[in-house]
């Protein structure tokens, strides 16, 4: 507690991106906002309107959801995921709830994914199920 600051605690967290295939990036509904959508425009060079067709979908009319195209390991994942090497392409431009997630020490698709992996004895699989 040199100068009465208080040491940031560093924070272990129960998760390995670099070990899981992006599951988080296959979910189905990323929900984005404006701010996220004119980021990503920004980053593009484009502008909102082109940005917001080109990337997200409406859904109910109000919300916008990152668009997905097919995918190599699951049946589908968010346009922006490089599928071989499993990162994100825009990560300097990534939305904020990509930011934020897991938003905890845990991540659920990691112990899911690790769980299966200590079943089947095998450290390279993936569930797809
Ligand atoms: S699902 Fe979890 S462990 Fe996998 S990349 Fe996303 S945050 Fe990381
Ligand atoms: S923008 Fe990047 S981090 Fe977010 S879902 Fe798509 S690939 Fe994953």
């Amino acid at each position: 507690m040199k100068n009465g600051k208080a040491f940031p605690i560093p924070v272990r967290v129960k998760y390995a991106c670099e070990k899981c295939p992006a599951w988080c990036c296959t979910y189905d509904e990323i929900e984005v906002t404006r701010r996220d959508v004119e980021r990503l425009a920004r980053h593009f060079g484009l502008d909102f309107e082109t940005a917001e067709v080109r990337f997200t979908k409406m859904k109910q009319g109000t919300v916008h959801l990152l668009r997905h195209r097919k995918d190599k390991v699951f049946d589908s994942a968010c346009m922006f995921l490089d599928q071989d090497k499993r990162r994100c392409t825009v990560y300097e431009a990534r939305p904020g709830v990509c930011r934020k997630y897991p938003d905890s020490t845990r991540c659920g698709y990691y112990d899911f994914l690790t769980f299966e992996r200590e079943q089947q004895g095998d450290e390279e699989m993936v569930a797809v199920t």
